[in-house]
């Protein structure tokens, strides 16, 4: 059968969206946010700041676990007391993430009472929302902005659609009514998100903020409201925009409502840091929502944080585990090595890992990765072919194949990405 194509398919991928860059920065660390760089992983804390230590520990697990950036909250001026201690502590083990301030209702006054917090935070997160009501909205406001200013930071300004500013709403809600075919209340809402964003970061560029510095969110909890809203914000404005579904919601709801909404979203070239706001389950790490968004920008294409592993199903041709177990163990020890490993062995990230359970795609599947193994299905030969470099290189057997498998990846990593690289190859085909 003759193929009907007449030009050759193009390869899907993210588009790309200008808009200005920000410059997040503590100490030597500078993490640019929009223009060209790479899509930014970012997390909250949920200890308590006024906690120092545990907020410490928290934060330094996250930004091991990949987070670039880490939001804590600054509710109270116990907390506000805190985040210099907080910053000093991870400063003393050598961790140079910089944090974010979270702010509600008395961000001005703290912001303006606790200069050293104010100092020690590298940008502020002001929700137009909950800065105050009537006169005093304005004034409170600019009092944040002469904050960043005196110190020189950005400020995102956060909309949310369960805080957003009511007077703002009531006002374009009137304004609905008065239409002669009047929008949905979704529609508005939508306008209301959007126009309390803008206007709030115009009013901080009148305020002295320089453009770049202003970056913007406007999380809904729901997948195709999602959508809707930063398809639009991202039309109306280049501000850098930070990229979120709220209140996502627990273990696998929240990771595929979080996916699937950023995943189309950033395909579109909208979104310039994401955070995944994933209720962690009793026990979990507060970790998970780091893996997830590194995950999505991994899967996309956008970014390489840890090495790939492929792993089939299995299915009807395996009645063992060992496949599984397999796969598992090797993910593991891949992302518990990555913090050392991304300085010693450059480039690793990029690395893919197959695991198959038969002879159906194991092969196939094997000859993508860098190394792959394919194990015996039910009824097969019990021996296991390992691929390296899309060539079979030796066939494992007997009861010790996971051990032996683990002791080849580590080997192949250590030739292909140790300082002293053996371009010559590998020397461990044996058949
Ligand atoms: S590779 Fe084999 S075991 Fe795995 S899903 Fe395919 S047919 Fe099933």
């Amino acid at each position: 059968m003759n193929s009907e194509a007449s030009l050759p398919i193009a390869p899907a991928a993210p588009r790309a969206r200008r808009s200005a860059q920000a410059s997040v920065r503590w100490g030597a660390r500078v993490v640019t946010v929009g223009g060209d760089a790479p899509v930014r992983v970012q997390s909250m804390t949920n200890t308590d700041t006024v906690d120092a230590i545990g907020t410490a520990i928290q934060v330094k697990e996250l930004a091991l676990a990949g987070s670039e950036l880490v939001r804590i909250t600054v509710n109270t001026p116990e907390a506000a007391q805190q985040v210099p201690y907080i910053r000093e502590q991870l400063d003393r083990m050598g961790v140079d993430v910089p944090l974010i301030g979270d702010f509600h209702y008395n961000g001005h006054r703290l912001l303006t009472e606790f200069p050293d917090c104010a100092q020690a935070l590298s940008k502020y997160r002001i929700n137009p929302g909950n800065v105050g009501k009537g006169d005093k909205k304005d004034r409170q406001f600019a009092q944040m902005i002469e904050a960043a200013l005196k110190w020189d930071k950005p400020v995102r300004i956060g909309v949310n659609w369960g805080s957003l500013d009511q007077e703002l709403l009531a006002q374009l809600m009137d304004e609905n009514a008065r239409r002669a075919v009047p929008w949905e209340g979704r529609q508005v809402m939508y306008e209301a998100l959007i126009t309390s964003a803008i206007q709030s970061a115009r009013l901080a560029e009148e305020l002295g903020m320089r453009h770049e510095q202003v970056l913007l969110s406007c999380k809904v909890s729901g997948v195709q409201d999602l959508i809707a809203v930063y398809r639009e914000l991202a039309r109306r404005c280049d501000y850098p925009l930070h990229l979120g579904l709220t209140e996502a919601g627990m273990a696998t709801k929240g990771t595929v409502a979080s996916s699937v909404a950023m995943g189309i979203l950033l395909q579109e070239g909208i979104g310039d840091t994401i955070r995944v706001s994933l209720t962690p389950q009793p026990g979990e790490s507060r970790t998970q929502e780091v893996v997830i968004a590194a995950e999505i920008l991994q899967a996309l294409g956008l970014r390489s944080f840890v090495p790939s592993v492929t792993a089939c199903p299995g299915c009807g041709r395996t009645t063992s585990t060992t496949f599984q177990e397999l796969a598992k163990q090797i993910d593991d020890y891949l992302r518990a090595q990555m913090p050392v490993w991304r300085v010693k062995y450059p480039g690793v990230e990029k690395m893919k890992v197959a695991v198959m359970g038969c002879i159906v795609n194991g092969p196939g599947e094997s000859k993508h990765a860098d190394i792959g193994i394919s194990l015996p299905g039910t009824g097969e030969t019990p021996a296991a072919p390992v691929f390296i470099d899309g060539q079979k290189a030796l066939t494992l057997r007997g009861d010790n194949i996971a051990n032996e498998f683990h002791a080849l990846v580590e080997n192949y990593i250590e030739k292909r990405f140790g300082a002293m690289t053996n371009d010559a190859g590998l020397a461990l085909h044996d058949e």
